[in-house]
């Protein structure tokens, strides 16, 4: 029934909402880079997700849980300590939704081995699904299944929490982790003197005849109602890697105090804390000393979600503004009819799909690490070169496709204002656009055989492409200069546009060719649209973003 008109006016030429969608049906480029890298079986499952996720219903909880921020209960009403933070139901409900499809546990086995098959490629699916509708609650979902990665490093605490982890129920009571259906967990590293530099903790940890009491803060601790937080402290033998629960094994609180919560630019459905530590129980991870080199598996498995996330991110993005395009006629025509828009949206799509085909292709070398040295070389090189270009081109891109639904776009009620203030945290987290330079230059000189073989299989794999061999040459060149830190940016950003021209090249060999001609053999504009683009092409890549 329609609903009655304004006294003054019609309402017209407003696009409707982007909702009740298959995320997954309506994402040929998805579809295409899943098959590609292995994970064609999980089509109807992730279709079914793809449809949940797109759903009103979904997009209406991500909306609510992000005006409705997390609240931090420091005391009772009689003046006892609480330090709980309490989340809006939409909030909870997402998180159960997400738990329930695995996103927090199913690219591992029950007993937190690696789970094989397409398990990394059709979680990560799932995963860029859901950012596109909210990504404060995924943070606890991401630290939760990376967490596994540094707990292998200590089996005998792994053993007893795996059965825990590995149930895909979400159980938000404030509870031990022991007596739990399900939990999550967290990540305690950034201190207030130093992020990046971590060896620079002054938190300690005194040994105990049950475990460790730890003393100190955390400037930096997101979605603190996790159960427990891999945090790291200062032994006799140095940075050493610690589980610290909220609860004590005598069931008391644990002693993990929460100062405030950050008041941040977007993330707002998720809270981070400021916190200390005052005699906190916890259990050592590894061995002392080892802290860095526990937890760096854990961080590896985050900032591939970053870079996922921020991927998801750019296809609402486009998917928002392509479908906008669709149905506003200004002078007579449909926007996504007009040359200079479809320009901007064809060279939009491109970026997508080339970002969509490259996190899928790094996710099917985590699944193949385990049995395969070149694999996990690919892993290691690609993983910081990837998240430094995805995560920091999102801001960019999300302020194109906002503009692309004019006034529209800049408001609240419409998901891309939140996508725009969400999107910058996925670069400066985890590790910094420069520290992911930093990180590839690593990799080069630490395991240079290995890191060169990955770039010659780069080169093989987008041979033919306009301005790849140059590419591959420029980088092998510059990172191997005394001074390569200095022009590290100029080579990872070269770095991951080979690496997403091969990825793309498998999945979609003419995309490929398009993105290699406007990206490498020529360096990209400032703006998007500013490149020239056959209107064929330009036709065949808005379809395949939204058919
Ligand atoms: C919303 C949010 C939630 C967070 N949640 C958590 C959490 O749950 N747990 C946690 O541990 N941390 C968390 N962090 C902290 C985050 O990981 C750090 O802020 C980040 O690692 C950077 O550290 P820093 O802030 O100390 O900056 P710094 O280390 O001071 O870095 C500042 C800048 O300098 C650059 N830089 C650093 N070293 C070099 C170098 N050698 N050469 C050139 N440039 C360099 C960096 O790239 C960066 O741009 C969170 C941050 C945010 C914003």
């Amino acid at each position: 029934m329609s609903k009655p008109a304004f006294a003054t006016h019609e309402v017209f030429n407003q696009s409707p909402p982007f909702e009740d969608v298959d995320l997954f049906a309506c994402d040929r480029p998805l579809q295409e880079a899943v098959a590609a890298f292995g994970g064609a079986e999980a089509e109807k499952e992730l279709s079914e997700f793809g449809r949940h996720w797109g759903s009103a219903a979904m997009a209406a909880r991500g909306r609510v849980a992000n005006e409705n921020p997390p609240k931090l209960r420091t005391f009772d009403a009689r003046g006892n300590r609480r330090d709980e933070v309490e989340f809006h139901p939409a909030y909870h409900e997402l998180m159960a939704h997400s738990a329930h499809a695995g996103v927090h546990n199913s690219t591992w086995t029950a007993e937190g081995r690696p789970a094989g098959g397409a398990a990394e490629v059709v979680r990560a699916a799932k995963f860029y699904m859901a950012s596109q509708v909210e990504t404060g609650h995924l943070c606890p979902i991401t630290m939760t299944r990376a967490s596994v990665a540094a707990l292998t490093a200590q089996p005998d605490l792994l053993a007893k929490a795996m059965p825990v982890i590995a149930t895909r129920a979400y159980d938000p009571s404030f509870a031990p982790w022991w007596t739990k259906r399900g939990m999550t967990l967290g990540m305690g590293m950034t201190e207030k003197q130093g992020g990046t530099d971590v060896r620079a903790n002054i938190t300690r940890a005194e040994r105990t005849a049950d475990g460790y009491r730890i003393v100190g803060h955390k400037w930096f601790m997101s979605a603190p109602m996790c159960d427990a937080f891999l945090v790291l402290a200062q032994t006799a033998e140095g940075l050493t890697c610690f589980f610290m629960p909220r609860f004590a094994p005598d069931g008391s609180v644990n002693e993990i105090l929460f100062q405030r919560l950050k008041d941040k630019l977007g993330n707002r459905s998720n809270a981070s804390s400021e916190v200390e530590f005052a005699g906190a129980f916890a259990l050592r991870v590894g061995e002392e000393g080892k802290g860095i080199r526990t937890i760096i598996q854990m961080v590896q498995l985050t900032r591939q979600d970053c870079a996922i996330a921020s991927a998801g991110l750019m296809r609402s993005g486009l998917a928002h503004a392509l479908h906008h395009a669709r149905h506003r006629s200004v002078f007579q025509k449909h926007l996504a009819d007009q040359p200079l828009m479809r320009a901007v949206l064809a060279d939009m799509a491109l970026h997508v799909e080339a970002s969509t085909a490259l996190v899928m292709r790094l996710c099917r070398a985590f699944d193949r690490t385990p049995g395969d040295p070149r694999e996990a070389a690919t892993m290691r090189l690609l993983t910081p070169a990837i998240k430094y270009w995805t995560c920091k081109s999102a801001p960019p891109f999300l302020f194109e496709a906002m503009e692309c639904l004019g006034g529209n776009g800049y408001v609240e009620e419409g998901i891309l204002a939140r996508h725009y203030r969400e999107s910058p945290v996925n670069a400066i987290w985890e590790g910094s656009g420069n520290v992911m330079c930093l990180d590839v230059l690593r990799a080069l000189s630490r395991e240079a055989d290995a890191a060169i073989a990955v770039l010659q299989e780069l080169a093989e794999a987008s041979r033919g492409l306009p301005g790849t061999g140059e590419a591959a040459g420029f980088i092998a060149k510059v990172l191997r200069r005394p001074d390569g830190e200095r022009v590290a940016r100029l080579a990872v950003e070269k770095l991951a546009l080979l690496a997403a021209a091969a990825a793309l090249n498998k999945v979609a060999p003419r995309s490929a060719e398009l993105f290699a001609a406007t990206r490498l053999a020529n360096p990209h504009a400032g703006m998007y649209g500013a490149v020239d683009l056959a209107e064929n092409d330009a036709s065949a890549l808005l379809e395949r973003a939204l058919p």
